[in-house]
């Protein structure tokens, strides 16, 4: 419900808890606010004194609603329906506390960040639902939001008068709201003066873009950051990977254009040099450019390759971290990584090297104790384990593996280090996965291990 209260009357029939938190509502407003009730809450007596409401003292009768352009009503039942019958003749919006059949106008479950109030209601049929909207919301928007709308409304005359109207003015609150600036503001780091000066200076000749390096996480998009949803909204582009599920895209914002880069193992894909010819192609152009990548752009995304290549361009690269697949897979299975007695580091490894098989120092990696995850290794898990083995690791080392991990296809198997190879095949692991080598959910025997099928049995029984 949005009404311009400004030296407007708001009538309201009740003096407790309820009716206080309306009149802490409406004190938000220039209402003038009056109030009937036989007791006052002492806040209300407080503000009674100080003089924000106007308590007219017990009894309601009509001619109160004189003038009123909203009322709200706490009272007892027979009041309730009185003042709602006599707010009804009248034609003046009422809102009783509790009893949508007496209202004519309800109250949404609010995220307020004055002036900027967001509503959300759903006519009574989902109250928990839109409670929880609201706390989305709520999770969205910084609590300095308020402020900063507030700053905004104090810029308008001088940026009338800097920056001319249409796209420029229409540029100039878009980077306002949504660009580095706000950030600024929000998190008090950086000179917020000299920021805004430099950012209507620029709006006289178009301004350089900028590509934020964004993780987009493993998969599930609620593991998102709120940073990485914050730039998702604000992107004009959004360069994306094959390893970004739709789930993702959804955050973005609808207008953005999209580019899809995907690399597909073993398939003719866009090459890197193409991929820095598009983010450099679009920063050049004014562009606020999100690159997206699955998991963490600064885990084996080639997030440092493509920073190097913009900044050597002049274009300013920040970087939003995601949760990285090894660590996303092993919290939806409950896998800790590290583990008091058990292991003592935890390596991320790639499985695939510039020309396939990769190499490493497989007899540092197969001493006792170790346990690392190996990304990209699907295709080389049976040249891995061979590896390894030849460089000494026990053989009965549990091994788990996780594809898709955190999507609503996932799916998990545990095996040894010994049968690595074979229960891929068997599994047909086709989807991205982790394998983790030296960590397995539950403390696995050797025994168990070596037989066929026995893994598969006890991820069955785990689940
Ligand atoms: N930057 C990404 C890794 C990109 S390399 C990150 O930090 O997670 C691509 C590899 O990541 C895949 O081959 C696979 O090993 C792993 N990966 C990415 N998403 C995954 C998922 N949802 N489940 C399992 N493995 C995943």
């Amino acid at each position: 419900m949005f009404l311009d209260l400004k030296n407007r009357k708001a009538l309201v029939v009740g003096g407790g808890e309820e009716a206080l938190r309306k009149v802490r509502l409406l004190l938000k407003t220039q209402a003038l606010i009056e109030v009937v009730a036989t007791e006052l809450h002492p806040e209300l007596t407080d503000m009674s004194v100080w003089g924000s409401i106007y308590w007219l003292g017990h009894g309601f009768h009509e001619d109160q609603l004189d003038g009123a352009a909203l009322v709200f009503v706490a009272s007892d039942d027979e009041t309730n329906e009185r003042v709602s019958a006599a707010a009804r003749a009248r034609s003046i919006p009422v809102n009783v506390v509790d009893e949508p059949e007496l209202s004519t106008a309800i109250t949404p479950a609010i995220v307020d960040r004055d002036p900027l109030v967001i509503a959300i209601g759903s006519e009574g049929a989902a109250p928990i639902l839109a409670q929880g909207v609201r706390a989305r919301v709520e999770s969205m928007l910084p609590p300095q939001l308020g402020a900063y709308v507030k700053r905004a409304e104090s810029l308008r005359e001088r940026v009338a008068e800097h920056v001319p109207f249409g796209n420029r003015r229409r540029a100039f609150w878009t980077k306002f709201f949504f660009g580095p600036l706000k950030d600024i503001f929000i998190s008090g780091n950086g000179d917020f003066n000299a920021e805004l000066d430099k950012l209507i200076a620029d709006e006289a000749h178009p301004a350089q873009g900028r590509v934020s390096l964004v993780g987009a996480g493993p998969g599930d998009p609620e593991l998102m950051t709120l940073k990485a949803q914050r730039r998702l909204q604000e992107a004009d582009v959004i360069v994306y990977d094959r390893l970004v599920g739709p789930g993702i895209l959804e955050y973005a914002r609808r207008d953005a254009t999209r580019i899809a880069v995907g690399k597909t193992p073993h398939q003719p894909s866009p090459k890197q040099a193409d991929i820095n010819t598009i983010l450099i192609r679009e920063a050049k152009a004014g562009k606020l450019v999100v690159r997206l990548k699955g998991g963490d752009p600064y885990v084996f995304g080639r997030g440092g390759e493509e920073q190097a290549v913009l900044e050597a361009e002049g274009i300013a690269v920040d970087v939003v971290p995601g949760i990285t697949a090894a660590l996303g897979c092993a919290a939806s299975i409950g896998l800790t990584v590290t583990h008091r007695g058990q292991n003592r580091s935890f390596t991320l490894l790639t499985g695939a090297g510039e020309d396939g098989v990769v190499e490493h120092d497989w007899a540092a990696l197969a001493r006792p104790g170790n346990a690392f995850a190996i990304y990209m290794g699907v295709g080389n898990a049976g040249h891995i384990a061979a590896r390894l083995i030849e460089a000494g690791i026990d053989t009965a080392v549990p091994v788990t593996v996780v594809e898709n991990g955190t999507l609503a296809n996932e799916r998990s198997f545990v095996t040894s280090i010994a049968r690595l190879g074979e229960a891929m095949l068997e599994n047909n692991v086709a989807g991205p996965a982790i394998i983790y080598i030296g960590l397995a959910k539950a403390a696995v025997s050797a025994d168990v291990l070596s037989f066929p099928g026995r893994a598969n049995e006890l991820q069955r029984a785990a689940s």
